[in-house]
């Protein structure tokens, strides 16, 4: 460890020849907030750049208990059936916001993680918005060098988290259930529109018919939705994560759906997209980051959102005078 440098390069070729335990401490160190980790991190990514872009970077998101990990698990497996390597990063469940009750005691995606050409990173989801994290970027691309062919991203997709999730992947999966139509309209309707492909889950047993009108309804307000904004609307897929009934039509779905968008030149003007707007966000914290390590604005910052937060001053004359000290 005393040569730094010598330490990332060797990391770096770990990485590439897809060593499981080098890929786990290459995400650390990328994830790494602390001061003294940033030049090794950059140092690591860039030896790795020539080494990622190749693999199918896919998004799965939904509320929780739609059945994401056990999806994730049965679609894993099926890739690998079909020779992928298989990359997860995934939501860690144990500490939730609700208190780690919620499935904390369920081994999540125990069969897709005993397969030697998978690897599965849990992330906290608390502090991350919607499950993807600061750094969620630069995971898949350690993961990309490592040679994982299908980079799966779950998310949670509740606020605003929905939206940093497509910056990052070129084909997003909605997991929506059976009877979740109010929901949809609640809370779903933004990342319904943005979806590449919508599955409802646990379209087995007594809901299979359920899961048939839910089908239909989604279809009929996602062809409202695309009539406004033009383009065909996303396929609607029933699928029984459990029986593992759908999941090859799904992985077939995913497959073709980002071969034809890589022929046309939809995905990579989808991944200068999602770049830019990653410089953007990195430019905005840089900026913000800077700007609050002077004890003085950090200071006068707290006064003023507790005057904002009152209704005694306007957010934009509180950043006018913050922007003095700047
Ligand atoms: P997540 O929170 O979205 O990751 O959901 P999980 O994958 O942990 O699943 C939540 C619960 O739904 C678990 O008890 C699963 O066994 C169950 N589940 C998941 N998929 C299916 C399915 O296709 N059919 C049925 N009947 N149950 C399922």
């Amino acid at each position: 460890m005393g040569d730094p440098a010598g330490g990332v390069t060797a990391l770096a070729r770990e990485v590439v020849a897809g060593e499981v335990r080098a890929v786990a401490r290459a995400i650390t160190l990328v994830e790494s907030r602390r001061a003294e980790d940033q030049a090794a991190a950059d140092a690591l990514l860039d030896a790795l750049l020539p080494h990622t872009g190749g693999s199918l970077r896919l998004g799965v998101s939904g509320p929780p208990g739609a059945g994401k990990s056990t999806l994730i698990d049965a679609l894993g497996r099926h890739a690998i059936a079909q020779g992928e390597r298989v990359a997860v990063l995934a939501i860690d469940p144990s500490s939730a916001v609700h208190g780690g009750s919620l499935l904390g005691d369920k081994t999540r995606m125990g069969r897709l993680g005993r397969e030697s050409s998978s690897f599965i990173r849990p992330s906290p989801s608390s502090g991350a918005e919607g499950g993807v994290g600061p750094r969620t970027r630069e995971a898949i691309s350690v993961c990309e060098a490592a040679g994982y062919s299908l980079v799966v991203v779950e998310t949670l997709g509740v606020g605003q988290g929905d939206h940093a999730v497509l910056d990052l992947v070129d084909c997003l999966v909605l997991v929506l259930i059976p009877g979740a139509g109010d929901d949809v309209q609640a809370m779903k309707r933004g990342i319904l529109e943005l979806s590449d492909i919508v599955v409802v889950n646990k379209a087995d047993g007594a809901d299979r018919a359920r899961a048939e009108g839910a089908r239909a309804e989604l279809e009929a307000a996602l062809s409202l939705l695309q009539q406004a904004s033009g383009g065909a609307p996303p396929p609607v897929l029933l699928v029984s994560a459990l029986e593992e009934v759908g999941v090859a039509a799904l992985h077939a779905g995913v497959v073709d759906q980002v071969a034809r968008a890589r022929a046309s030149g939809a995905l990579e003007r989808r991944r200068a997209a999602g770049r830019r707007r990653w410089l953007e966000r990195e430019l905005t914290e840089a900026l913000r980051a800077r700007f609050l390590a002077a004890p003085a604005a950090r200071a006068r910052l707290a006064e003023l959102e507790d005057a904002v937060a009152d209704g005694k001053l306007l957010p934009r004359r509180a950043v006018a005078e913050l922007l003095l000290l700047a």
